[in-house]
């Protein structure tokens, strides 16, 4: 618990939304930082400003996210540092196609040989390393990662009796998943949701020909997530749910998290598509 002290840092980012040009990235996406335990099995191994979670199972490891290309080898360095043999990473699930957390997909999937997860409406995205959408920032492209399994709402995946559920949640990406796993904390079940963006990040709502459904995308969505209850949020921008703070101050099991969370993301779905109506 020693690092906690360097974890508490105020992110002070006035942009949470997602990709922008290169060279506007926030700096703490790329910062490295020394893992540490999140809850239950899981740990944070990813950047200062991204997040990547490790579950640790008896059958191997499964990592959610790879953050950006140039972090892989530090991703994969706080890996071996919580104990896991790149090579037992077994699973790599990703939460949604933007090079800001898949950049490092295809280098982690190659120094581990893991089987890649990932939402059926990104698979081509991931694929091609070509993100899916049209946006007003442009295409950012990522090193394409073949993936091994498409997954749709409510199918599971399982490895050394960890079970997580995918939760489709499209609009922010076309195949953008949360996963849901229950875990056992001093025999308590505790419901903790991965949570993929819920923001519209520069995507264009009106006249998006590349993915036309993308308003219809986001209010199921919004209703979808509104309907779970989760104990534990752990979004990958840290900074959405103070994630940091929360773990070093134990405040991490909060059930109101999560319906702010998604109240929050319509009301302000709401000001861009009015927004974008009236300026196409
Ligand atoms: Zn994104």
């Amino acid at each position: 618990m020693r690092h906690l002290s360097n974890l508490l840092i105020t992110v002070a980012l006035a942009a949470i939304a997602g990709p922008a040009a290169a060279s506007l990235d926030p700096p703490a996406w790329t910062r490295p930082i020394a893992p540490f335990p999140v809850i239950g099995a899981i740990d944070y191994v990813g950047s200062e400003g991204l997040a990547a979670y490790l579950i640790h199972t008896p059958a191997g490891a499964i990592l959610i996210d790879g953050t950006m290309e140039q972090n892989a080898d530090a991703v994969a360095r706080n890996i071996v540092a919580r104990g896991v043999k790149l090579r037992d990473v077994k699973l790599i699930l990703v939460s949604h196609a933007h090079f800001d957390h898949v950049g490092a997909v295809a280098a982690l999937k190659r120094m581990s040989g893991a089987k890649l997860v990932a939402g059926a409406g990104d698979e081509t995205a991931l694929d091609s390393g070509i993100p899916p959408g049209e946006t007003n920032y442009g295409v950012v492209r990522f090193p394409a990662a073949h993936v091994n399994r498409a997954v749709r709402n409510g199918e599971r995946i399982a490895l050394g009796g960890v079970t997580l559920t995918a939760v489709a949640t499209p609009g922010h990406t076309p195949g953008c998943t949360s996963y849901k796993m229950r875990i056992l904390q001093r025999g308590k079940p505790l419901d903790v949701l991965f949570a993929c963006s819920l923001t519209v990040a520069g995507n264009r709502l009106v006249g998006n020909r590349a993915y036309p459904g993308i308003v219809g995308d986001f209010r199921t969505s919004f209703d979808r997530i509104g309907a779970l209850q989760a104990d534990v949020v752990l979004p990958f921008h840290p900074e959405m749910t103070d994630l940091m703070d929360r773990v070093a101050r134990h405040t991490l099991i909060d059930r109101t998290v999560l319906p702010k969370m998604v109240q929050d993301a319509r009301a302000a779905f709401a000001v861009e598509l009015a927004k974008q109506q009236k300026q196409p």
